[in-house]
């Protein structure tokens, strides 16, 4: 049978349990092989005060300790420089074979600026994209991307009959956290025990993070 990996690129700044419980989740109903969670450098537009990308790496190695459905992928990060998620998808390609089913999971929020992304049309070429719905966020309704969307809407038994080329909309349950509030919470001098797991939020205490 077709060996199917799923990919969460994400900034994870820091990783909280909106990710951890939607990878989890994506991993068990999809059934999938392996479910990688990928650490992008930091997009050049956002202000990056006071952690690196090796702290955030950590923070996703924390959080993973006690869960062997998930790991991390840390390629992105051990390049000096942002690298183009399809070129990150294309390098995985050449690396994992033709026959792997690859799945570019994101969150629906993603969805609606997918159109900005660098060759955004040939990221399915690589893998298929996977994309959950998250609170506030409707599935993009503007051309290109509606009617590139319905072209390759396809069901989740798809993912595993081809390598690439399909885009499924997953269910999974949808918490409303972002890391943007969670950075806002600890600057403001609140706790995000809860938001995050208790590794993550002592690595953040030692390192004194996001005050
Ligand atoms: P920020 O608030 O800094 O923008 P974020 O919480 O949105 O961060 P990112 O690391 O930017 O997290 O997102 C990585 C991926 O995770 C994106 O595809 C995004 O859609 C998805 N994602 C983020 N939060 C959630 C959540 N609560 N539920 C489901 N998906 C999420």
């Amino acid at each position: 049978m077709r060996r199917i990996i799923g990919l969460f690129g994400g900034t994870f700044d820091p990783v909280h349990n909106g990710h951890l419980r939607m990878a989890l989740e994506l991993q068990q109903r999809l059934q999938l092989d392996e479910m990688r969670l990928l650490p992008c450098h930091q997009p050049p537009h956002r202000d990056v005060p006071g952690r690196s990308s090796s702290q955030r790496l950590a923070m996703v190695e924390a959080a993973l300790e006690s869960c062997p459905q998930l790991s991390v992928d840390g390629r992105e990060l051990r390049r000096s420089s942002p690298s183009y998620s399809v070129d990150t998808l294309a390098e995985l390609r050449c690396e994992l074979g033709p026959e792997v089913s690859l799945c570019w999971c994101v969150g629906m929020d993603s969805l609606a600026t997918f159109h900005l992304w660098h060759r955004w049309r040939d990221l399915l070429d690589y893998a298929h994209l996977v994309v959950v719905g998250r609170p506030g966020w409707q599935p993009p309704a503007e051309e290109p991307l509606a009617s590139w969307m319905r072209a390759r809407l396809a069901a989740p038994t798809q993912l595993r009959q081809a390598p690439a080329g399909a885009l499924v909309l997953a269910d999974a349950t949808m918490l409303d956290i972002s890391a943007t509030s969670i950075r806002a919470a600890i600057a403001a001098g609140y706790s995000a025990q809860f938001l995050v797991p208790d590794s993550v939020w002592s690595f953040i205490k030692n390192n004194q993070l996001y005050r």
